[in-house]
């Protein structure tokens, strides 16, 4: 469908604008299975099956015993401990003393405790295959990941199961769609610009996002991809305000020295570089910030303005991001870039409008990723043709 929008020349697939919205899921809101609960749970149980080996061990197998019960137990293992334990215990003379009698009932309930444990445990690592790198999921729609939609109606900041649906659009126009399981806009940036890329054999020439997208990564990905990105950062807005002052104790404001790489701060004294501050994204994406460090803070009058840490001031500066950053501010102040920022109010703006309030459709009517994607894609082209 985007294809023929292309020929008709409705679209150039040049321009993507992009943001996102939560699509609530299908299923029930008190379906939910938080990571956190499964492995504490899992935690408990593998104590409650520790203890239990101890028991059984001392009771029924000491020719077998197990060894190690600090190692983490695999429900294989438990498997094979219980089939070891119903061997031995068949392998007991039957007795006809009652005291005897009530000894093996007793081991018997052991192993079957046993089992019932493999069986949580096999379920507890069943809860944490299907979360993956999510911290939630639903029951019924193991695809959903419960976040905070913007549609509150109890306006009690409940989550529901949802998608986190990103749209790029061009002349208000579905150019591309991915649904992602995390809240957040930022990490979802790149794998939709490589849907972009499977879809159309190609990436767009220039990006427009809001400052949801606006992180080292994204930028350093745009750049070497060659996309021009009109894309805001933290601060920008800030920034533009007529008003707006920059605070003067703030590390951005500090004069930088690029020849002899340090800093000096507002009573003139250099801050010279320490080493440097390496930091991992949830993504995997390593960014570096540049230490530096005042020599003498004591004593300074202005000590209290400037920092509120005990010694010598620190500041941490990620240049790369900086160098992005005024990047960033040079285009988003360009001609071009007004005219980019504007036309992103009603662009996917308008197109979520259209999609949430005037179709009403606020909830996927299919449960599990495939199906949802599938029923977005349909909802896709339908709009992309009314539209034409
Ligand atoms: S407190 Fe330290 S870093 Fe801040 S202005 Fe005074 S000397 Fe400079």
């Amino acid at each position: 469908m985007v294809l023929v929008l292309a020929d008709k020349g409705f679209i150039s697939l040049d321009v993507e604008y992009i943001d996102g919205t939560k699509i609530e899921s299908k299923a029930n809101k008190y379906t939910f299975v938080w990571r956190k609960t499964v492995e504490r749970n899992r935690t408990r149980l593998m104590d409650k099956i520790r203890i239990l080996l101890e028991q059984v061990d001392e009771a029924i197998a000491q020719e077998n015993s197990i060894k190690d019960t600090s190692v983490e137990f695999t429900s294989c293992r438990l498997s094979d401990i219980v089939d070891e334990l119903k061997e031995a215990l068949e392998r007991q003379p039957a007795t006809k003393d009652k005291e005897e009698k009530k000894a093996l009932r007793k081991k018997k309930k052991q192993v079957r405790e046993l089992e019932g444990y493999r069986d949580k445990l096999i379920e507890y690592d069943n809860h944490l295959d299907t979360l993956g790198e999510r911290n939630s999921y639903s029951k019924t729609d193991p695809g959903a990941t419960f976040m905070r939609m913007k549609e509150d109606a109890m306006k009690n900041g409940q989550t529901k199961p949802g998608y986190n649906l990103q749209i790029g659009t061009e002349n208000q126009f579905i150019t591309d769609f991915r649904l992602f399981p995390n809240p957040t806009d930022t990490l979802t940036l790149i794998p939709f610009f490589h849907s972009f890329q499977y879809r159309y054999n190609r990436l767009p020439n220039i990006c427009v996002a809001d400052s949801g997208y606006g992180s080292e990564e994204n930028y350093r990905f745009m750049q070497e991809n060659g996309i021009e990105a009109f894309i805001k950062y933290n601060y920008f807005h800030k920034e533009q305000r007529p008003r707006y002052t920059p605070n003067p104790f703030h590390a951005e404001s500090l004069h930088y020295n690029e020849g002899e790489d340090y800093y000096v701060c507002p009573m003139g004294q250099h801050m010279n570089r320490i080493g440097t501050k390496r930091d991992k994204t949830a993504s995997g994406y390593i960014t570096e910030s540049a230490r530096y460090k005042a020599k003498r803070c004591e004593g300074c009058p202005l000590r209290g303005s400037c920092f509120k840490a005990r010694g010598n001031r620190i500041i941490e500066v990620n240049h790369r991001l900086n160098q992005y950053k005024r990047q960033a501010r040079e285009r988003l102040l360009s001609e071009e870039g007004i005219k980019h920022r504007g036309r992103r109010c009603i662009e996917p703006e308008a197109v979520f409008g259209q999609i949430k309030y005037n179709m009403a459709y606020r909830r996927f009517r299919h449960v599990g990723e495939d199906k949802v994607t599938m029923d977005f894609a349909f909802f896709a082209i339908a709009f992309n043709i009314k539209k034409m």
